[in-house]
């Protein structure tokens, strides 16, 4: 593919040495780091609105009040003094305000079989698990050990060049449940470590140890709620970029990449403008990224392997407010299975029971959201039309599948009156978030995506780069990892490993 000659025509003051596609935690964190060493960055966002999943949206409440709901950023993890989002944060030189969770039980796990509060902390887990699970105190003990070591192996989470596990993509290929089959876990034991696999998407067949150890670790070790919620950490972002010079565009959505010879050459935006430089970042789903790159940009084998990667199980999630005993509950999340197996969150049915992930964080006081799955196929009549735009069926299954999930919070959560503002489906944040099947998290982690052949930060052009959440883990950590992943591919791993821990250390 040729770069269009003609000129463009959103001419800038200063050329950008780098675009990038997406303004997601990702995007975000890669343009600042960039731009600290001395790169001009340009951010290009499709929205009218920045941060991808970080957006907010206001709606009325019943009562006539104007409520903003977050849509991806229910809670932090590794947010205490010291820990991996802490320190990332402050690399990137922003001050995002917190609020520790409950450190008895951040995650409140109900199951048929009994409910269990989830502490803060590897070692608080360990001593409630050993509580609840008497015979299994050496398998607890083991399966603890086993997480931190997986998570210390991983160089950006450990903030360890030397990390052993830094490049082995084999920990991508045992799965969770094939580990804990493996130390012989009780189906008890079994199920409460499994039970907040929905902070990664993933069944626990196909869920590798490599994502499940830093995802959950990271929860549990320093939950935090981000008080304003996504979109403060995006207008924090966004200050500091301006400030170290570089730009936010929103409203452009890119159409193609453009390359000159075996190198990026720059994007091509939906107007048909062009803007030329010599780094390109994709900071977004890789499917989607595949289809702004020329074909070659990754080998087939990628390519076939990305073909076949499965998307994550889609998301229905109710908004409201909440009033009533809201003490016995804000501060916790409230995991509300239907079946002792976790994995029944992947299976969802239309007709109900249903299950929950509920938060009412109490930095948004009286505001709801309960998370559950849905099938992109429950949807398929409406492929072809654009939120919010769409007929009196769909508004009727919408219903359908927020009584189903209210009847289990109502049910699970007594002494709560809840009111329903409105509801999202995979076909919402397939039109806000660009995850092309609706997928929770897009692209479902595991081992097509992330093991051997799994998808790659570099292409086969010079400066042209993909992060996101889907190369590496979900979440804001997950993703805002990827973003300094990204940088480091451009600036050298193990020197951006050392300047972030160096940079970092001192207390705050
Ligand atoms: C319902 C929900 C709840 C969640 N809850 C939590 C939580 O409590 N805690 C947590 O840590 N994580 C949570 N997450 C996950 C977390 O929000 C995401 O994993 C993370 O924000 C993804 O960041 P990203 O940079 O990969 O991309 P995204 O945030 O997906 O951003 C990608 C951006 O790229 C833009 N884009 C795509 N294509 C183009 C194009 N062609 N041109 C221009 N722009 C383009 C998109 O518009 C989008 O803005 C949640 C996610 C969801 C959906």
């Amino acid at each position: 593919m040729e770069a269009t000659p003609h000129a463009p025509r959103n001419e800038r003051a200063v050329a950008p040495t780098t675009i990038i596609v997406g303004s997601g935690i990702s995007g975000l964190a890669a343009a600042i780091v960039l731009a600290r060493h001395g790169r001009k960055p340009l951010v290009l966002e499709a929205h009218n609105v920045p941060g991808g999943c970080m957006q907010m949206f206001q709606r009325r409440a019943p009562d006539g009040t104007m409520c903003r709901f977050d849509t991806g950023v229910h809670y932090v993890g590794s947010l205490s003094a010291g820990q991996l989002m802490w320190r990332l944060f402050r690399y990137l030189g922003v001050d995002v305000p917190t609020q520790p969770m409950n450190r008895e039980c951040f995650d409140r796990i109900s199951l048929p079989g009994g409910d269990f509060c989830v502490p803060v902390g590897w070692d608080a887990v360990g001593s409630a698990l050993k509580r609840e699970c008497p015979a299994e105190g050496a398998t607890v003990g083991t399966c603890i050990a086993r997480m931190k070591e997986v998570e210390a192996s991983l160089n950006w989470h450990a903030l360890a060049p030397e990390a052993d596990g830094a490049y082995d993509r084999s920990l991508y290929e045992v799965s969770i449940g094939d580990y804990l089959r493996s130390v012989g876990a009780s189906p008890r034991l079994r199920s409460l470590l499994l039970a907040q696999s929905s902070l990664y998407g993933a069944p626990s067949h196909a869920a590798p140890l490599a994502i499940h150890a830093p995802v959950v670790g990271s929860a549990i070790q320093g939950p935090h709620y981000v008080v304003g919620g996504g979109e403060a950490i995006t207008h924090a972002l966004l200050e500091r970029l301006r400030d170290l010079g570089g730009e936010l565009r929103t409203r452009s959505p890119v159409v193609r990449v453009l390359v000159e010879g075996d190198r990026a050459a720059g994007i091509e935006l939906q107007d048909g403008s062009v803007l030329h430089a010599p780094e390109v970042i994709l900071a977004m789903h890789p499917r989607a990224a595949l289809g702004l790159m020329p074909p070659d940009a990754w080998r087939g084998t990628l390519r076939e392997r990305l073909a076949a990667a499965p998307e994550c199980v889609g998301l229905f999630c109710v908004y409201g407010v909440a009033e009533g005993d809201l003490d016995a509950y804000a501060g916790s999340n409230h995991y509300l299975l239907r079946d002792d197996d976790p994995d029944c969150f992947y299976d969802p049915s239309l007709h109900g029971p249903t299950d929950a992930v509920v938060n009412l964080p109490p930095t948004s006081p009286r505001l709801f959201s309960a998370m559950g799955a849905a099938r992109m196929e429950w949807f398929e009549r409406w492929h072809g039309t654009r939120t919010p735009r769409r007929d009196a069926d769909y508004r009727a299954l919408k219903q359908q599948l927020t009584d189903n999930i209210m009847a289990t919070v109502r049910h699970r959560m007594p002494g709560l009156r809840l009111q329903v503002v409105d509801a999202a489906t995979p076909l919402t944040i397939r039109d806000y978030a660009r995850y092309p099947g609706g997928g929770i998290y897009g692209l479902q982690p595991g081992m097509s995506a992330q093991g051997r052949n799994g998808v790659r930060r570099r292409t086969r052009y010079a400066g042209l780069y993909v992060t996101g959440a889907g190369t590496g883990a979900p979440g804001i950590l997950g993703a805002c990892v990827t973003g300094f992943a990204v940088a480091g591919t451009m600036l050298g791993t193990d020197a951006l490993i050392r300047e972030v821990r160096s940079m970092t250390d001192a207390p705050a």
